[in-house]
């Protein structure tokens, strides 16, 4: 037994006929921040819903703190928070109901965490909750996901619909609860800067699999940008085109390619003007640009 907090192995889910997780493979350490990246439509929700257990997955192994999800009782629930797209609050409910309600569900409730947050948030106990923006209702979610203490936290997407400003201030917050804590977070988003802000580790989901997973600076640096003069014919399956113009071209390979100067010594008139480490968002075009195979 590894340790790890989620652990899956050839994970597939099936909607009928259509095919979205088609073996994912991952392990998430302990103390992480772990984005789980991927263009709208990837499958995150999928994914995170498949790991908690909330949908049944075709086939393939899970384990989350030791637990299969499917399997385990309420026990392991209470372990984990989980912020969903939509929040799932109850919009006729008052701050103060929701607060009593949730933490009537839970053996542990930091009492002084959630106070604090909202007279930091400016939250009133006696507003009506279908009366917050979505900013606020983002952050209510979070203190009642993290009021709990839990051994996990996981995020789908929390952060798409807020404004930059709303933005920065949930990751602030996140960040502060993991210096704090130690706590593993897991979380899903389509943004980049998400990731480059807090992550300390990234998944990159496309096509059903994870294409590229590690330490953050790891997978940053599993990829180079190369600047030729010309353009290279004929690509091997590993170069990936990023742009091309009467200069030249611009290609993105693994950074463990060795093959690269017979592929421009084939070229003829290909010299490379520049080699360099790939940007993220250079990295996350290059794992997502396969195309979508079955
Ligand atoms: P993401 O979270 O990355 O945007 P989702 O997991 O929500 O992706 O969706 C992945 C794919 O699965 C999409 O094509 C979506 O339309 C499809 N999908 C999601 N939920 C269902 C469902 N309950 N029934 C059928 N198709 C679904």
């Amino acid at each position: 037994m590894s340790g790890d907090m989620i652990q899956c192995s050839n994970l597939k889910k099936n909607y009928g006929h259509k095919k979205v997780l088609k073996g994912v493979d991952l392990n998430i350490p302990p103390g992480t921040i772990y984005a789980l990246l991927g263009t709208n439509g990837a499958g995150k929700t999928t994914l995170i819903r498949t790991l908690l257990g909330l949908i049944p997955r075709s086939s393939g192994n899970v384990n989350i703190l030791g637990s299969d999800p499917w399997q385990a009782g309420p026990n392991l629930r209470q372990r984990i928070g989980y912020v969903s797209e939509e929040q799932g609050l109850y919009g006729w409910m008052k701050i103060a109901q929701i607060i009593k309600f949730c933490r009537d569900l839970y053996p542990k409730w930091n009492s002084g965490f959630v106070a604090s947050s909202l007279q930091r948030f400016g939250l009133a106990e006696n507003t009506r909750i279908r009366t917050l923006s979505k900013g606020q209702k983002v952050r209510l979610a979070l203190i009642l996901a993290l009021a709990p203490e839990p051994d996990l936290l996981i995020l789908d997407e929390p952060m798409s619909g807020l404004d930059p400003l709303a933005q920065r201030d949930f990751l602030k917050i996140l960040q502060q609860d993991a210096e704090r804590t130690g706590r593993t977070i897991f979380f899903s988003t389509h943004d980049l800067h998400d990731v480059e802000t807090i992550a300390t580790h990234v998944a990159i989901l496309f096509n059903g699999r994870i294409q590229a997973t590690g330490a953050l600076d790891a997978v940053r640096a599993s990829i180079r940008r190369i600047r030729t003069t010309g353009q290279l014919k004929n690509l091997p399956p590993q170069v990936r085109e990023l742009e091309v113009n009467k200069d030249g071209g611009v290609y993105l390979l693994p950074a463990a390619d060795q093959a690269w100067p017979e592929i421009t010594g084939a070229n003829g008139d290909c010299q490379v003007v520049e080699d360099s480490p790939a940007l993220l968002e250079e990295v996350f075009l290059y794992y997502c640009a396969g195309g979508d195979k079955a």
